[in-house]
């Protein structure tokens, strides 16, 4: 008789034929192609948002796992100089507080933020005094070096999540607060003249003090609301108004307004 073709050994070897080469092309996909694709899917991903963020994979395959750790860390370098970017885009360079850029934003920020939740604020304008005659006996240089202990001073006293101090320009400052009280903006205005004075920065020329002084303005509105619509301006001409006044008064001092809601 003629042995037939679907033995048993042949049955086994057509299936192992069949089966080997899917087996492979799982084991392939599974391992290499799965991985490659969804890792091109978040790629593209970061492409269309343009934030870059670290890989979310696994991988038991060595080369792509060490292609994600080397991609994940170029991300974190990138990110790193990113933030580095944006900081010192938003500090200024001499006093090293924040810059008028800075101010600006978070000023439009937090007047919008304030007005929905009624909360006290006030803003402070602060201005070195007679700081040209200082540049004129000292010289400029020295003029500059000034500044950085009383930005930093003013940095200090004013530290509070909800506080935000800036570099408005030249000798001039500006700091928005939220006090709850204008005995509170009182006790901080204080401690910002009582603290530049104590700095005790030599000023010969200065026809107030023989230290360097400074002088604010503020503005206090003691509850926000939806009246503060287009009136941000409003409120810094009235704390620059208010500096006008300290400085007529005698300078090394601050004086305070309360905004007309009205
Ligand atoms: P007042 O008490 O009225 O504020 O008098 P002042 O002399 O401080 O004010 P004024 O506006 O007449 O002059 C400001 C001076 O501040 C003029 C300028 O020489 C000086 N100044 C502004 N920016 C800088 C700076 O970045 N470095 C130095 N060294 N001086 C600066
Ligand atoms: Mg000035
Ligand atoms: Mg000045």
């Amino acid at each position: 008789s003629l042995p037939s073709p679907l033995d048993r050994t042949s049955i086994i070897s057509i299936l192992i034929l069949i089966l080997l080469p899917i087996t492979i092309t799982s084991l392939v996909n599974y391992f290499f192609l799965q991985p490659i694709v969804e890792m091109f899917q978040q790629i593209g991903k970061m492409k269309k948002t343009g934030d870059v963020n670290r890989l979310v994979q696994n991988s038991s395959v060595v080369e792509i796992d060490g292609f994600l750790n080397t991609f994940n860390h170029l991300v974190d370098k990138i990110n790193e100089q990113k933030e580095k970017l944006i900081a010192d885009s938003n500090t200024d360079g001499l006093t090293q507080i924040h810059n008028r850029k800075y101010f600006d934003q978070t000023y439009d920020r937090v007047w919008r933020a304030t007005a929905r939740s009624h909360e006290p604020i006030s803003i402070v304008m602060l201005d070195i005094d007679y700081f040209k005659k200082y540049n004129d006996f000292y010289g400029h240089i020295q003029g500059d070096e000034t500044l950085k202990p009383i930005a930093q001073t003013l940095n200090q006293i004013t530290r509070r999540a909800n506080d935000t101090l800036a570099r408005y320009g030249g000798e001039e400052f500006v700091l928005i607060v939220k006090p709850n009280s204008t005995a509170r903006l009182n006790e901080t205005l204080n401690k910002i003249v009582t603290d530049v004075r104590l700095l005790a920065i030599e000023h010969n020329d200065s026809p107030v003090y023989d230290f360097v002084t400074i002088s604010c303005g503020a503005c206090f509105i003691a509850e926000g609301g939806s009246w503060m619509k287009d009136r941000k301006e409003a409120a810094l001409k009235i704390a620059d108004e208010a500096l006008y006044h300290a400085k007529a008064n005698g300078r090394n001092q601050y004086v305070i307004r309360i905004f007309d809601t009205k």
